[in-house]
C-alpha cells in the first residue's frame, strides 16, 4: 500500500524552492534573481497597461459567461496566434497548412506536442534538447515516453554559442530525430544563434531529415520586436519544413498565472498538406480532450482581444518595448558597473546575451556564497533573471558579484 513508502519522496523543484527561501529571508537588501518573471523598476510584478485595458473591456461585456470553450480553444485566439508567430501573410496559413490548439500556456503546448509525437511520429522517439535547456523540457518529454538526448549549445569558455558542437551533434543525430529549438531568448543561457547560424542549422536539419519542434516563450519580450523574435521559426517555415511550435503568452503578456498558450502543427507545402493538417488536427483534438477537455478562458480572452484590435496591439508593442528596454538597460548597467569595479574576468557576455536571463559564469560555489553573504538569489548554474535587477539594486548586485569573484 501507499503507506509503505512505495512512492519515494521527490526533491523539491529547485526554482520554486529558491523562491521559498527568498521569501523567508528577512534581510532588507535581499535580491531575487531566480524566477523568470518580469519585475518593474521597484521589483514588483507588472500588470501590462494593455492587459488592464483589455480586462476592463472584457469585464464590462454583458454577454460574458463561463461556458466551456471549444476543445481547441477560442478560435479568434488560435487564429491570431498563428498570425503572430508565422506572420500575418504567411503562405502556410493561407494554404490551410496550420492547425492550432489553445493550451495550458507554453508548458501545455510542449506537452501536447510531445504527446502527439509520442503517439504518432514513427521515425524516432528521441528528442534532442539543448545542453543546457529549460529544466522542464526533460521531464515533459520523458513523461510522454520520449527518449531525450542532448546537443551541445553553450560554450563555457566563450559564454556564447557552441555552434560547432551543435552542428556536429545534429550531423550525427539519427535521421528523423526530433530537435527541440528555442526560437529566441534561449533559457537559461540568453544565447541565440545568429541568422547565418540558423540558416546553417536549417541546412543540416534538412540534410539529416531532422524534425524541428520550436519552443517560443519570449516573442517580443526579447528584442521588443515581435517579427525579429519570430525570425527563426518563419525561416524554417519558409524553407518548407514540417514542424511543431509551442507558444507561450506568459512572459510577453505578463499572463503567467492565466496559462495562455498555443500549440501549432505546420505542414510543409504539398498537394496533400491541407488534408493532412485536418487529419492531424482531429487527432490533436482527441488528445486535448483526454488531457484537459477544454482550455482556460480568461487569459486567452485577454490576449485575443489585444491581438485582434489594432490600437490595443500597438499599445501592447509599446509595453513590450518597455519591458525589453528596461532589461537591456539593466544588462548595460550591470556590465559597466562590473567593468568599473575591475571585477576579474570579462563581462561583455551580459550585454551580448538576450531575453529574460543571463548566464553569468558564476560557479555553484560562488552562487551559494553570494546567497549566504549578500542575500542575492540565483539558480545554482549561475543564471540570473535580468528582470530582478533595477536601478536601486544593480550596484549592490555588481558589488556582491565582485566580492565572490575575487
Ligand atoms: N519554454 C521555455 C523555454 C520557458 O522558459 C518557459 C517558461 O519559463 C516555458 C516554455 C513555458 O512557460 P509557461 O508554461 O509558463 O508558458
Amino acid at each position: 500500500t501507499f503507506t509503505e513508502a512505495v512512492v519515494p519522496l521527490a526533491p523539491e523543484d529547485p526554482l520554486f524552492g529558491l523562491m521559498a527561501a527568498y521569501r523567508k529571508d528577512t534581510f532588507e537588501k535581499k535580491v531575487d534573481l531566480g524566477i523568470g518573471a518580469y519585475r518593474d523598476n521597484n521589483a514588483k510584478p507588472w500588470v501590462l497597461p494593455v492587459v488592464k485595458k483589455a480586462d476592463d473591456i472584457i469585464s464590462k461585456d454583458p454577454d460574458l459567461n463561463h461556458e466551456y470553450l471549444p476543445i481547441a480553444g477560442l478560435p479568434q485566439f488560435t487564429s491570431a496566434s498563428q498570425k503572430l508567430v508565422l506572420g500575418a501573410d504567411s503562405p502556410a496559413i493561407k494554404e490551410g497548412r496550420v492547425t492550432s490548439l489553445q493550451t495550458i500556456s507554453g508548458t501545455g503546448a510542449c506537452h501536447l506536442g510531445g504527446l502527439f509525437l509520442s503517439k504518432f511520429y514513427s521515425p524516432s522517439k528521441t528528442v534532442y534538447l539543448s545542453n543546457p535547456t529549460w529544466a522542464n523540457h526533460n521531464q515533459i518529454m520523458s513523461n510522454v515516453h520520449l527518449k531525450t538526448a542532448q546537443y551541445p549549445y553553450f560554450s563555457a569558455s566563450t559564454r556564447g554559442l557552441d555552434f560547432d558542437g551543435m552542428i556536429s551533434a545534429l550531423s550525427d543525430a539519427p535521421s528523423g530525430s526530433i530537435i527541440l529549438l528555442h526560437a529566441c531568448a534561449h533559457n537559461p543561457t540568453g544565447v541565440d544563434p545568429t541568422k547565418e547560424q540558423w540558416k546553417q542549422i536549417a541546412a543540416v536539419m534538412r540534410e539529416r531529415n531532422l524534425f524541428p519542434f520550436f519552443d517560443t516563450a519570449y516573442q517580443g519580450f526579447a528584442s521588443g520586436d515581435l517579427a525579429k523574435d519570430a525570425w527563426s521559426i518563419r525561416y524554417f517555415v519558409e524553407q518548407g519544413f514540417e514542424l511543431l511550435i509551442a507558444q507561450s503568452y506568459a512572459k510577453n503578456f505578463g499572463l503567467y498565472g492565466e496559462r495562455a498558450g498555443c500549440f501549432h502543427f505546420v505542414a510543409g507545402p504539398s498537394a496533400s498538406a491541407q488534408e493532412a493538417t485536418k487529419r492531424i488536427g482531429s487527432q490533436l483534438a482527441i488528445l486535448q480532450r483526454s488531457e484537459i477537455s477544454n482550455p482556460p478562458a480568461y487569459g486567452a480572452r485577454i490576449a485575443s482581444l489585444v491581438l485582434n484590435d489594432k490600437d490595443l496591439f500597438a499599445l501592447w508593442e509599446e509595453n513590450l518595448r518597455e519591458m525589453s528596454g528596461r532589461i537591456i538597460d539593466m544588462r548595460k548597467a550591470l556590465q559597466s558597473k562590473l567593468e568599473e569595479l575591475k571585477t576579474p574576468g570579462t563581462w561583455n557576455h551580459i550585454t551580448e546575451q538576450i531575453g529574460m536571463f543571463s548566464f553569468t559564469g558564476l560557479t555553484e560555489k560562488q552562487v551559494l556564497k553570494i546567497r549566504a553573504d549578500a542575500h542575492v538569489y540565483m539558480t545554482k548554474n549561475g543564471r540570473i533573471s535580468m528582470a530582478g535587477l533595477n536601478t536601486n539594486n544593480v550596484d549592490y548586485v555588481a558589488q556582491a558579484i565582485d566580492k565572490v569573484v575575487r
